[in-house]
Parts: structure tokens; sequence; C-alpha cells
């Protein structure tokens, strides 16, 4: 390094200590903010929660003139601002929710080389008056944050994002630094080609968490094994619980409380003061488990959360990652645990089915969807198929169900073949409609009421399925609609073959599954 360098990181660790009140720089902060101060780019991809915003706010404290943040996050820019200014920062912003009046006193204040930091709205940078306003006054670095908004095949990408590449034309002596928590190798890639910087220095973070243990359980009865979980193994713990939906949070909410947990709500439809006062106690007390909808987590900052769980399937594996994300911030042992079954696969590629929107928009929430679904479905182990996603690698990890309890898979392709000709014998009668419970019925030979209602008994394929249990059936159908070798369609979850069912039922594909694993009898119901 040369001594202009190393001169200032003591400031650099000075800034660190008076202004943020942080005793040391963490993971690759140092090296990053090192690179900027000496007017190099970097590419900086961390997860949420590595503490990115230091490593151009620190920049933009030692170096001259006003640092150019520029956000999609609208919304929380009054906040970060807020947040600096009461650290003594002097920072504003510029974007459509101010009037003119307000705007101008920001532009004057930028002019004066009153901020340190100017947080911008991406469209506001592609205006002339903009980049004519940046001419006149004296930028110290940009710092592109959420940078993947420039994938095209991202489900965030923004076409102002696009035109950030003139930045590095128009003012190519300024350094930049683009910030990602999105880290799939083509992501990676496109964000260092559209922004032009092949050249920056990379700095890609681990990924893993390795106290946090990984499990994703069959769905049976969700409330009574959480609450077991809660009270086998972190009784008296800080805890996110995530629901779907806002009916879901309420009533966990409740069940926990009337068994005696420190349950709180919390999710948007609630009234904003009881919100906030939930959320209050959750970070101030100990103990306290918050149930939420995925609303809940936006800057939250608690460093002793133990366990994470999901009630409802995540969106993807951006959104599983993020969310479990928020427990063992401590580096203590933490849980993350999923509750995964049948109606979660129907459900949620309903919602796909329903969304607004255009095709390739549904196309990239079927392909989020399927990996996560990947995730929940594979024999290895979690934490190597998470941190593959996003382009880690790495052995198998030792503390994640499958590695501590390995999972054994076997030869579904008959059992496979069964369940798909049923569904293929019941689409030709064309009278009506079923979904897995009645397929499923008929193949373990029960004569239900509506099994002799549509003479189902009489179908060649009758009782073919004994040797299996219901949860093993429905096991089968959830992988197989995870492989899409199966579809529902309509609102009644009806299944359908689909393209690529031929193959299996044709013999030219077998198909290997994870064995379901019992769940504890006492809580055996079937609602997964
Ligand atoms: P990200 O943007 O990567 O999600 P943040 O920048 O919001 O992460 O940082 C996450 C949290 O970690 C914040 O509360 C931040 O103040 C804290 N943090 C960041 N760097 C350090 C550090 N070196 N020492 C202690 N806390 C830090
Ligand atoms: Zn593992």
């Amino acid at each position: 390094a040369s001594p202009e360098i190393s001169d200032e990181v003591p400031e650099a660790l000075r800034v660190l200590h008076r202004v943020f009140g942080y005793s040391s720089f963490r993971g690759e902060q140092q090296e990053i903010i090192e690179q900027l101060i000496g007017g190099g780019d970097a590419l900086v991809l961390m997860p949420t929660g590595g503490g990115k915003s230091l490593c151009y706010q620190i920049p933009a404290l030692v170096r001259e003139g006003t640092g150019i943040v520029i956000s999609p996050l609208i919304a929380l820019m009054q906040d970060q601002v807020d947040a600096l200014t009461a650290l003594g920062v002097r920072a504003g912003f510029l974007n459509s929710t101010q009037d003119p009046y307000e705007r101008q006193a920001v532009e004057q204040a930028f002019l004066a080389d009153e901020l340190d930091l100017l947080y911008l709205a991406p469209e506001r940078l592609r205006t002339e008056g903009t980049q004519r306003l940046l001419d006149r006054g004296k930028v110290s670095l940009f710092a592109i944050d959420e940078a993947h908004c420039v994938a095209q095949w991202g489900h965030d990408f923004r076409p102002d994002y696009l035109a950030l590449s003139m930045l590095h034309e128009r003012w190519p002596k300024v350094p930049r630094i683009a910030l990602t928590a999105t880290a799939t190798e083509a992501t990676h890639a496109e964000i260092a080609k559209r922004l032009g910087l092949e050249d920056a220095r990379h700095f890609v973070a681990s990924f893993d968490r390795p106290n946090i243990q990984y499990r994703i359980v069959p769905k049976d009865n969700p409330a009574r094994q959480l609450l077991e979980l809660i009270r086998t193994e972190h009784d008296g713990d800080a805890g996110v619980v995530y629901c779907l939906s806002r009916a879901s949070v309420e009533k966990t909410a409740a069940f926990l409380v009337e068994q005696g947990i420190d349950a709180v709500p919390y999710h948007a439809g609630m009234d904003s003061r009881a919100r906030a006062a939930n959320q209050a106690r959750f970070l101030r007390e100990d103990g306290v488990v918050v149930v939420a909808t995925i609303a809940f987590g936006m800057g939250i900052d608690k460093p002793d959360v133990r366990f994470v769980a999901h009630l409802d399937l995540p969106k993807s594996v951006e959104g599983y990652y993020q969310e479990t994300g928020r427990a063992g911030r401590d580096g203590e042992p933490a849980t993350a645990w999923l509750a995964y079954g049948l109606q979660d696969v129907v459900q949620q590629r309903k919602l796909i089915d329903g969304s607004e929107g255009d095709d390739a928009h549904r196309r990239s929430l079927g392909m989020h969807l399927d990996a996560m679904l990947a995730l929940c479905e594979t024999v290895d182990c979690r934490r190597q198929r998470l941190l593959e996603y996003f382009g880690q690698h790495g052995g198998p990890c030792g503390n994640c169900d499958t590695c501590l309890t390995p999972a054994e898979s076997w030869d579904g392709t008959v059992a496979a073949q069964k369940l798909l000709s049923t569904v293929w014998r019941l689409a030709k009668e064309r009278r009506q409609k079923f979904g897995a419970g009645q397929i499923i019925d008929i193949l373990q030979g029960k004569k239900t009421a509506k099994v002799i209602q549509f003479d189902h008994d009489g179908l060649s394929v009758f009782g073919v399925g004994a040797d299996l249990g219901t949860a093993e059936w429905r096991g089968v159908v959830r992988q197989l609609l995870a492989l899409r070798l199966l579809a529902v369609e309509g609102d009644y979850g009806t299944l359908v073959l689909t393209d690529a069912s031929g193959e299996v039922l044709g013999g030219r594909r077998t198909v290997q599954m994870r064995k379901e694993k019992k769940a504890p009898a006492a809580s055996r119901k079937e609602s997964g």
C-alpha cells in the first residue's frame, strides 16, 4: 500500500469509533473502505445485515465533498437521513416525495459543500438538471445501493439503473462502489458488466451463517409443531415467526399466548400504535416472540434472536435467506425452522398464476419458487444448497437437519406412475375435477362416500397404492409438483398432468424422492 493510503486508515477507524461508536471493522469493511478512500472502485456482495452502509458512509466522511448514494428505496431515505443526522452526519436526500422548496434547500446545502451524504433516487440522476447540479458541487464518491436492480432477470429490475453506466463516463475521476445482497454468479457478472465495474475490486463476503442451524420439516399441524419447537429448544428465547397472511399471524399469536408463550402479532393491517408497541417490546424486552408477516424485519436489528420459524413457504431463496438471517446476529447458536407441506406448493403456484404482470414476470416468480422448493426437497446438506444458490461452494456443514439426520431417498418412479395415471384417468372422465385427497383415497383403495359416488372404486387403479400411507402419498404429490411433473389448476387445487408427465408415465424418466420423516405421533393431523 502506498503511504497516503496507510495514513488514511487510522482516520477511517477514528470515524468508526467517533461517529458510529463501534470498536472494530467487520469482515472486509476495512479493505473496502480503503479501496474507496484511495480513489478505487469496488463491487461488494455482502449478505443483508453484513454492514454494507458503513462501506460508503465512512469513505464519504473521510473524502472531500459529498458522497452520492443511489437507492431505489425511496420510502427508507427519510429514515436513513434521520439516523445519520442523529449521529451528527450531514445528510440529505432528493426524491419525488419532496416539494420544490425542500428540494432547493438540499441542493443549496450540497452546493455549499455542507453535506457528507446525499441520497438520490435513480430516476433523479437521469435528469439533466441533477447532472448539472452534481457538476457544480463536489462529489466524493458514488454508491450504488441494491445494485442487483441492473440485472434484467432479477425480480427487482429497474430500467433507471441501466442508465447508471453513464456515471464513470461523465465523472471518470469519482470512485464508485456498487453494493448488493443478491449474489448469484449470473447477477454478479451482470452488475459488473452493466455498470462498467469489471476493473473494480470485487469483494465477495461469505454468505454462510455457521451459527444458524437450518431445518425444514414436513408440515403437519404447524402451530403445534412450532409450540413443540419453542418448548423443547427455545423456552424463554426471543424469536420471529413468519406467516403468509394477517389472519394466520393473529391466530398463531393468540394460540401461543394461550399456551403461555410471550407472543405478540405484527402485520400491516394492525393499528399503527399497537404495532409499534409490539415491535418495541420485542426489541427492548427479553424473550418476546413476534408473529409477523414478512413486512416485519426491515431495519430490525436485534442481535439475540434465537430462532426464526416459517409456518408458510417463502417465495424465494433470497427471501428465506434474508428472513432466517435475522436469527443469531450475535454469533451464538440459533435455529432457522421451516414447516413445509403440499398445501404450500398448491397455494404458491396459484398465487403466481393469478399474479399481476406479464408472462416474463410470472416465469421469474416461478423460477424463484422452484429454487425454494428444490431447497426444501433436497436430500443434501441444506447449507451447501443455500450457499450454492448464492454462487458459493463448499462441503456438507454438519449443522443442518440433513447433515444431522441424513434424509433417505427412494426410487419413487413406480409410485409416481401410479399417481399420474390416476390423475390421467380422472381427467378423462371430465365430469368433475379432483384434488389430491380424492386421488390418494383411490390409490389407497378407500371406499369413501365420494369414491363410491363417482364409481371410483371401479377404476383399475383403485387400491394399487395401498402400500403407502397418506403422508407418503402427500409427499409424492408434493414432490411431483415441485418437479413440475404435476400441476394444479383452478381454485380447488385440481391436479393435472404437465408436458413432462409423459416422460415418467412412459418409463423414460425415473424420479428419486425424499423419504418423509414421521412427524410426532401425538400431533398427527392432516393439514399439510
Ligand atoms: P446491510 O446494509 O448490509 O444490510 P447495515 O449496513 O444496515 O447492513 O448494517 C447492519 C447492522 O450492523 C447495522 O445496525 C450496523 O450499524 C451494524 N454494523 C455495521 N458495521 C458494524 C461494525 N463494524 N461493528 C458493529 N456493528 C456494525
Ligand atoms: Zn448441512
